[in-house]
């Protein structure tokens, strides 16, 4: 059949040509960037690759022992970097891991290059080849699929990459029992096949990899530009953003919302006494004893300087009334900084509302910071509701 018929040079070509141009594009995409690690250890991959299809290309026409064992070990280095790109980039290449694939990657091209000059066949060459490759995928795979944040992609790539193995298995039972041609000059179907899924394997790869790593830096950036970068809470424009979600939300629901605004009490004279960074570190940890009282549905937002705010939906006057002289009592039970033992204390302003066409936040926060002011003419350490205004 003239359809699966795939001239061996070309697709060779091919592959060699995909690897050095996604290598190419690559360098010229991270330009201007500080190169990852994970990054220049995949150009590295994306160097030996075709190096290696090249000498294992021409062995066709030059055969030679040396050719075989140097152009599979480097295929199994530049698969591997590959691979160790891909775990650099999600996290998994810890220490262990770093120290099992330079076991598993000395001891296979040992092997290998032992059963090529011992003349093994080759179809126990190709087995050996196979395994050795399918070894190396089965543990960065596994840990893209068992992530539970795993995003759509990430999941299409995993699929992909478990399809390779399963044909690499299969490929590797196959050389051994059955008498398939799979030289790799051959234009068996066989061949067909397994050059076409290097090729996509090729392509999956190279893209997914870049695409993992534009969602990663995405995801980074996103982060630092919507969480307030000294206390990790949400920065003031993305509660605002958020709230008006939430807002939009109990309006549908025809539910209670409540809002808190909170000060920390005489953070000036905490400052003054202990210094700016004491004061820093004053900072995460109220931020840190609050987000420990509140749930997954509560907005938590730095408004600026030492003033935050709370937004508790579901929640109506006698809640929030709650609410507000819990945390009011957890920051005074509580001290920061494990040495210095810094004792403060918080102000609230609470309202609760049921939310209609005109509730916006500005509006609540107005209301909130009348009722601050309150609690700070109080003799500050309490909660007031501007229901009292
Ligand atoms: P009150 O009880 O009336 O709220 O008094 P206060 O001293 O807390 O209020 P004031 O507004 O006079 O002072 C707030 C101080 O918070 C002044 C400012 O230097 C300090 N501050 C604002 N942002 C930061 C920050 O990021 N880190 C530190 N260490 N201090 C900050
Ligand atoms: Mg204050
Ligand atoms: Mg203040």
């Amino acid at each position: 059949m003239i359809l699966f018929n795939i001239n061996m040079a070309t697709i060779l070509i091919v592959l060699v040509l995909g690897h050095l141009l996604t290598g190419a594009l690559i360098i010229a995409y991270t330009w201007q960037q500080n190169r990852s690690k994970a990054v220049n250890m995949f150009l590295l991959s994306k160097l030996l690759q075709p190096a290696a299809w090249v000498m294992l290309g021409v062995r066709g026409f030059v055969p030679s022992v040396v050719l075989v064992a140097v152009g599979n070990s480097t295929l199994f280095i530049g698969a591997a970097l590959e691979l160790i790109a891909l775990m650099i980039l999600k996290g998994n290449y810890t220490e262990t891991v770093r120290r099992s694939y330079r076991v598993l990657l000395i001891g296979f091209t040992m092997v290998f290059i032992a059963v090529t000059a011992c003349g093994f066949p080759e179809n126990v060459r190709i087995t050996f080849a196979s395994s050795i490759t399918a070894i190396l995928m089965i543990f960065p795979v596994f840990k893209l699929f068992i992530d539970k944040n795993a995003s759509k992609l990430q999941k299409v790539i995993a699929v992909l990459y478990s399809l390779t193995i399963l044909f690499l298995i299969f490929r590797a039972i196959a050389a051994l029992t059955t008498d398939l041609d799979m030289n790799l000059a051959s234009t068996s179907i066989f061949n067909t096949w397994l050059f076409l899924l290097l090729y996509i394997v090729m392509l999956v790869g190279s893209t997914g990899f870049i695409l993992l790593d534009k969602e990663k830096q995405d995801a980074e950036l996103l982060k630092s530009a919507s969480y307030d970068g000294l206390t990790n809470i949400l920065n003031r424009k993305t509660f605002i953003l958020r709230s008006k979600e939430l807002i939009s939300s109990s309006l549908r629901k025809q539910e209670k919302i409540s809002f808190l605004l909170i000060d920390i009490d005489d953070f000036k004279k905490i400052n003054d006494k202990y210094g700016h960074f004491v004061g820093d570190a004053v900072l995460q940890d109220f931020a840190d004893t609050l987000k420990k009282q509140l749930g997954n549905q509560d907005l938590f937002g730095r408004y600026g300087g030492e003033e935050f705010a709370i937004l508790l939906p579901g929640s109506d006057e006698k809640n929030v009334e709650e609410a507000a002289e819990r945390l009011r009592l957890t920051v005074e039970n509580s001290t920061a900084d494990a040495d210095l033992k810094i004792k403060y204390t918080i102000s609230i302003g609470f309202y609760s509302v049921l939310p209609d066409e005109g509730t916006d936040i500005d509006m609540l926060y107005k209301l909130c910071d009348q009722a601050l002011y309150l609690a700070k003419s109080h003799g500050k350490n309490c909660c007031r509701s501007a229901s009292e205004i």
